[in-house]
């Protein structure tokens, strides 16, 4: 379970991006978050991560705390923590299959086995993921001759193959046309639920949320203003 305890963020620049934000995500649970340009969506899953540090406030997940972690510590709780991107943040020279496996194997440990042979057992599961985003038969093309629906399907297997206890999901739609946008929606849907995997997509697309999620938590200057079913969600936001 992730929780966070009346996190704040402030940059230096003076921005009080999240203040005071209390959530907690059950295992299991996938979380909408939405809310306008500026709204604090990207901080909010950067400090979960902590490619940006909390001003103040406890964010704890499967109750290890995540807001005062060493670096060392931090690079361990990173791999529960599955990333999938807006612009799907591929290799672009390396294949599909290469791609998917440096989720497992992290960035050292990839080319270490670039060198000589990728372990067995990991090309095994990522062939099984990759079949079940659908793209088994592109496992040898090279991310560059993929559509963007393609290439976030990858992402998807790439951050399953890390086994995550959370996916951190930021716009993965927002390069997209609107009928891939609904498929790669569906998808991380339907593997969240799968795998009893909890989840933040961070989307300001308001009916994409509100098509898939069971949840949605709307964020409006860095605070919570909604916390609850999507069709909870008035007509004007
Ligand atoms: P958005 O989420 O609105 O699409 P991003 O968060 O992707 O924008 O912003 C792109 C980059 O610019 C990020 O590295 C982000 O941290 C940085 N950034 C955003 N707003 C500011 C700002 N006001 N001052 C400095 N850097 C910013
Ligand atoms: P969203 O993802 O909802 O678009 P962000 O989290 O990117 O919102 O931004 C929230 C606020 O924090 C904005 O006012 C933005 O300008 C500011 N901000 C984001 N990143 C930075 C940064 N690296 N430095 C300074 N201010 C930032």
């Amino acid at each position: 379970m992730l929780s966070l305890k009346s996190v704040s963020k402030r940059y230096k620049t003076g921005d009080l991006a999240l203040k005071e934000v209390t959530l907690e995500i059950p295992e299991g649970q996938v979380m909408a978050l939405i809310g306008p340009s500026g709204a604090g969506k990207s901080t909010l899953i950067r400090c979960i991560n902590r490619l940006v540090d909390p001003t103040e406030g406890v964010i704890t997940l499967d109750g290890e705390v995540i807001s005062s972690l060493s670096a060392r510590g931090l690079r361990k709780a990173r791999r529960r923590m599955g990333m999938i991107f807006q612009e799907y943040a591929l290799v672009e020279r390396l294949t599909v299959m290469e791609n998917v496996l440096s989720g497992r194997l992290g960035y050292v440990g990839f080319w270490r086995s670039w060198f000589r042979k990728y372990p067995a057992a990991d090309v095994q599961e990522a062939f099984r993921l990759l079949d079940r985003v659908g793209l088994k038969h592109m496992a040898d093309k090279r991310a560059d001759e993929l559509s963007g629906g393609q290439r976030q399907r990858v992402g998807i297997a790439r951050a399953l193959i890390q086994d995550p206890a959370l996916l951190l999901v930021d716009e993965p739609t927002a390069s997209l046309d609107p009928k891939t946008s609904r498929q790669i929606m569906r998808l991380i849907c339907e593997l969240c639920e799968e795998r009893h995997l909890s989840a933040i997509i961070n989307i300001h697309d308001v009916l994409l949320a509100q098509m898939f999620a069971k949840r949605v938590v709307g964020l409006q200057l860095g605070e919570i203003v909604y916390d609850g079913p999507p069709d909870g969600l008035g007509p004007d936001v």
